[in-house]
């Protein structure tokens, strides 16, 4: 994506990210949360799966299957919550500023 000042049309644009790294942390406590009851589904599954393959697959497989869960819904949760912070920033907190005049400005929506 090319920036470009709406008062001087220089190109030198610097965008601040502050939004964007409150909504990522955010989004990666909740989605861990969410990725934490997912996990015991995964865990579930991961014993029914290891079942099968006596007691010691009963623990690998509840085990495996909550460290994913947790891992998918954490890294989810952050890519999401960066994106809507990505979105604040440059659009909603003219966080976009023209390094030639300082025109701090919103990108169009
Ligand atoms: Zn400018």
């Amino acid at each position: 994506m090319s920036l470009q000042c709406p008062r001087c049309n220089s190109p030198k644009i610097a965008s601040f990210h502050r939004a964007m790294k409150i909504a990522a942390a955010v989004g990666a406590v909740g989605g861990a949360a969410r990725g934490a009851s997912a996990a015991l589904a995964g865990g579930q599954i991961g014993a029914t799966v290891g079942a099968f393959a006596g007691p010691f697959g009963i623990t690998l497989g509840s085990i495996s299957g909550a460290i994913l869960g947790g891992l998918v819904g954490g890294v989810g949760g952050c890519a999401l919550g960066a994106q809507l912070g990505d979105k604040l920033d440059r659009h909603v907190l003219a966080n976009n500023l023209c390094l030639a005049c300082n025109h701090r400005f919103n990108l169009p929506v």
